[in-house]
């Protein structure tokens, strides 16, 4: 894996990690960073944005290291090829370096404007995690909503948990993150799993929005693999110590 890092002059763990992992979005990516700073900027927090290219054979390496020149908050990592967004989003996360981390899609769908609230809703709540929950599903197709029912109906039916609405847009503070990190799980369902682990959790809804551009990645093979990682996994963790 490639880092490419601007040096750190805060102490460590004084502010905010975003952790984004990227895959084919070199279109779009330049708009999406400029608004996620644009939003940041209203926390009054420093933070850093932790870049994961998940191996993009588009010129989305190249924006990254355009934008890092010119914003010195930009921690660009690059794997070696695509190995899919969960395993992106674990090597962000392994790097983040903040006391407080949240995870979000590089398309827009996970509305940069929300970045201030969840940011409020931390820092008031003394919450360990806050989720941001899916008021409704965005335009997908038919089966892929049907597809997602019966996964969470199954997945609830398996692990007493309820998923409804459940996103990978969330943020987790240091201990959720640290427990997460001593997991050293390598076939991952973030949004399952961060549920599962049980730390306070406190809910801000969302719309998804429509992708800025481009098309959704995930095929339907790739859904259905990660539905079976969801499912086995929550039998196979034992527990989680903080
Ligand atoms: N992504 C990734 N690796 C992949 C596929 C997607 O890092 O193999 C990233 C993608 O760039 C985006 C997020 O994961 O930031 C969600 O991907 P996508 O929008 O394709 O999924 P969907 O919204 O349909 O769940
Ligand atoms: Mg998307």
């Amino acid at each position: 894996m490639e880092e490419s890092q601007t040096p750190n002059t805060e102490t460590e763990q004084s502010f905010l990690s975003i952790v984004v992992p990227v895959f084919r979005e070199g279109v779009q990516l330049s708009a999406f960073l400029a608004s996620v700073r644009d939003f940041l900027c209203q926390c009054n927090l420093p933070y850093e944005l932790v870049l994961v290219d998940d191996g993009s054979p588009d010129e989305t390496w190249r924006v990254i290291i355009g934008e890092a020149k010119s914003c010195q908050a930009i921690r660009a990592l690059r794997l070696s090829r695509n190995f899919g967004k969960e395993s992106a989003l674990c090597a962000g996360l392994e790097h983040a370096r903040g006391e407080a981390v949240i995870v979000m899609d590089a398309d827009g769908q996970h509305p940069p404007s929300l970045l201030p609230d969840i940011v409020r809703m931390w820092q008031n709540s003394g919450a360990d995690i806050v989720e941001a929950v899916k008021r409704k599903r965005g335009s997908e197709s038919l089966s892929s909503k049907l597809g997602a029912l019966l996964f969470y109906f199954i997945l609830n039916k398996l692990s007493g948990f309820h998923f409804k609405g459940a996103s990978d847009f969330k943020l987790m503070n240091r201990k959720a993150l640290d427990a997460w990190l001593r997991m050293h799980e390598r076939n991952v369902f973030f949004r399952g799993m961060t549920v599962w682990m049980g730390f306070t959790t406190v809910q801000i809804p969302f719309e998804v929005v429509p992708r800025s551009t481009g098309q959704s990645t995930w095929s339907v093979f790739k859904r259905l693999k990660l539905a079976l990682i969801g499912i086995t996994l929550h039998r196979s963790i034992d527990l989680v110590c903080v």
